[in-house]
């Protein structure tokens, strides 16, 4: 999997990674940094532990979650969206996702776009974006929720999709 590429790419990885945890739900990160976007699958540690509840819930992997959170903490890097998948089920926010989503009402990661892949009969359908409002999750269009950062510029001839 690259590590460097657009946007259309690392949306195309990001299904990639989803479509290979069917039936289960896949998760991990959308970053953006000075060399473009890419994704960064998580094992969801669900799968390992309890696998019954991994169709319909995802926990991130603590180790790789760590990993993650360091590599943003060292580089000029941003979050743009947290993603996970819901096998064949809508790609639109559960009860259990706005719970952990916001569990005190207020969002875990400020500004961070919660992307959700439906999954169909293990082949991957569609994304669809999510960000909170005015205390609440409020679906966006794709284009919408993964802005690229305006405050981390993209080399010279690298193109912005
Ligand atoms: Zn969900």
């Amino acid at each position: 999997m690259t590590e460097i590429g657009s946007l259309r790419r690392a949306l195309a990885d990001a299904a990639l990674a989803v479509e290979a945890a069917y039936p289960y739900e896949g998760c991990g990160w959308l970053l953006y940094d000075r060399h473009g976007w890419r994704a960064r699958p998580v094992r969801n540690r669900l799968i390992d532990i309890a696998p019954a509840r991994a169709r319909r819930r995802f926990e991130m992997a603590p180790g790789e979650l760590i990993e993650v959170l360091s590599a943003v903490d060292r580089a000029d890097t941003r979050l743009v969206a947290v993603y996970h998948s819901h096998p064949d089920a809508p790609a639109l926010p559960s009860a259990a996702d706005l719970r952990a989503w916001a569990p005190s009402g207020t969002p875990l990661y400020p500004g961070v776009t919660m992307l959700i892949g439906e999954v169909g009969a293990g082949r991957w359908q569609r994304w669809r974006a999510h960000r909170w409002f005015d205390s609440r999750l409020a679906e966006v269009a794709i284009e919408v929720g993964l802005a690229v950062p305006e405050d981390i510029r993209a080399p010279a001839g690298y193109h912005r999709e």
